[in-house]
């Protein structure tokens, strides 16, 4: 059976769905726990009884295991982990990336993760460094795309498979793997080799990366970001379009003793509270837990805990259409996420063909807010209002006479028609005292309608203090003060 996926709500590029693969279904945005057979600081069990509908697990390390090689095969994977949800398979890249070398080759892993009952397949990629120069990455790539057709041709157009999307930090090649493995009939994209990004904090670069594989993965896949990670980058990641997580960093952050929440880290020696409401954090002090004998597996079970209700709150967002919300609030945890958030909203003209129309609100917060896909969207509206021919814009509420139109403005949209008032963005928009970058982005509303109804002609009637911004903001408007 092929994986399908399945959208059933919108927000930025965000999406609600449901992934199917065999006789598996997943709600997502998901987050697969990594499980590794032979070190458990959380079975799978528990995994399952927090609300984990999928987990992934390393088909190479079974290939490998004396332990668990024949029991997999005989049993199948999901009786040996004692898992009935979903269960996808990574092929050895991973040990590919960090030892430069693997004992198994494409096909062999291939048939290795069918022949234990894998729900989703990944053929043998090749991850490329971000660090690596373009021949590498060209090279890398060739041989990850011969793969993937290799297995297409094997094991047939309805197999399981992910196709991975490589390119290392080369914008162009990460578009074009990903056009060419939605051609080649990939319904699930994997987007490979952006941990040494997520780990040095190179989110700006993450951003760029994404979003230039998504423009060339068809909208319809489903998108999976390996090894993300860190719940605090989960919604920026979401609000590109990626529906999949995998992280390990549960159980890695758990080893080094850091304590994970949805907006950072910390050393749990550090802290004087357990604020969360999971049952080890009710049910121990700082001092317990540390002096626990079973604290890395406490931490472990926290750690994931953070991270699925984090999945849930984005989902949540995204049913609401809250989504920039979410991104905004998350991406002031460090600046290095601001700065991909910022790198997000320059990718607004991508994003504005994905968004929804309407969505429950939209709170101001600052700067970002004025570059949101709400502001541009309806920016872009005004191109097609139909004006009399003398129209007054009032920023200040007053009316003259001697226009045949005056409209409203509100920050940081622009003017906008009476009768939309009541209608999103305009009714459902909550902004503080007006401040001089939000009406700087409505006066980009005022300049948008001027350029496209020059035989028009469109006065500003405004307070002296927004005067100087509309005369510099909108070259030659004729303003009433
Ligand atoms: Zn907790």
């Amino acid at each position: 059976m092929p994986i399908t996926f399945e959208i059933l709500e919108k927000d930025i590029a965000g999406r609600l769905g449901k992934l199917k693969a065999g006789d598996k279904v997943i709600r997502t945005p998901a987050l697969l726990p990594v499980i590794n057979p032979h070190l458990q600081p959380v079975t799978a069990a528990e995994m399952k009884a927090m609300g984990a509908e999928g987990l992934i697990t390393n088909a190479y390390i079974f290939s490998r295991s004396r332990e668990f090689r024949e029991k997999a095969l005989s049993l199948g994977l999901h009786q040996v982990l004692g898992f009935d949800g979903l269960i996808m398979t990574d092929s050895g890249s991973f040990q590919l990336s960090v030892y430069g070398d693997v004992e198994i080759t494409n096909m062999e892993t291939l048939e290795f993760q069918n022949a234990i009952g894998s729900d989703i397949h990944v053929p043998l990629d090749i991850p490329t460094h971000p660090d690596s120069d373009r021949h590498q990455a060209e090279r890398d790539l060739e041989v990850t795309m011969a793969r993937l057709r290799e297995a297409k041709e094997h094991l047939g157009p309805d197999a399981p498979l992910a196709g991975p999307v490589q390119g290392g930090k080369f914008l162009d090649l990460r578009e074009n793997a990903g056009r060419e493995a939605g051609e080649l009939g990939f319904t699930f994209c994997p987007i490979g080799a952006v941990v040494p990004l997520m780990e040095s904090y190179r989110y700006g670069e993450l951003v760029d990366v994404v979003m230039s594989a998504k423009k060339g993965i068809p909208i319809s896949s489903c998108v999976h970001l390996f090894g993300a990670g860190h719940p605090a980058m989960f919604a920026l990641a979401v609000a590109m379009g990626c529906d999949i997580f995998d992280s390990a960093a549960y159980a890695l952050y758990a080893r080094e003793g850091r304590y994970l929440t949805p907006s950072g880290s910390a050393k749990v020696q550090e802290l004087h509270e357990l604020p969360c409401p999971c049952q080890v954090c009710r049910t121990h002090t700082v001092d317990e837990l540390m002096k626990s004998p079973e604290r890395e597996r406490l931490l472990a079970l926290h750690n994931l805990q953070v991270s699925l209700a984090e999945i849930a709150r984005i989902r949540q967002a995204i049913q609401d259409g809250v989504l920039w919300e979410l991104v905004d609030e998350r991406c002031r945890g460090h600046p290095q996420l601001l700065k991909g958030y910022r790198a997000l909203l320059n990718h607004g003209k991508a994003l504005e063909g994905s968004d929804r129309v309407s969505k429950r609100r939209f709170f101001y917060r600052g700067a970002e807010s004025c570059e949101r896909t709400e502001v541009r969207r309806f920016q872009a509206l005004l191109d097609r209002l139909v004006l009399p021919s003398s129209v007054l814009i009032s920023l200040d509420g007053r009316e003259f006479p001697g226009f045949d139109l005056t409209l409203p403005f509100k920050p940081p949209f622009g003017p906008f028609m009476d009768e939309l008032r009541e209608t999103f963005p305009i009714g459902q928009s909550e902004i503080p005292d007006w401040d001089e970058v939000m009406v700087a982005s409505g006066c980009r509303g005022i300049l948008r309608l001027v350029e496209t109804h020059r035989e028009c002609r469109i006065v500003v009637s405004c307070q002296e203090r927004w005067r100087d911004i509309v005369e510099r903001m909108v070259p030659g408007i004729e303003v009433i003060p």
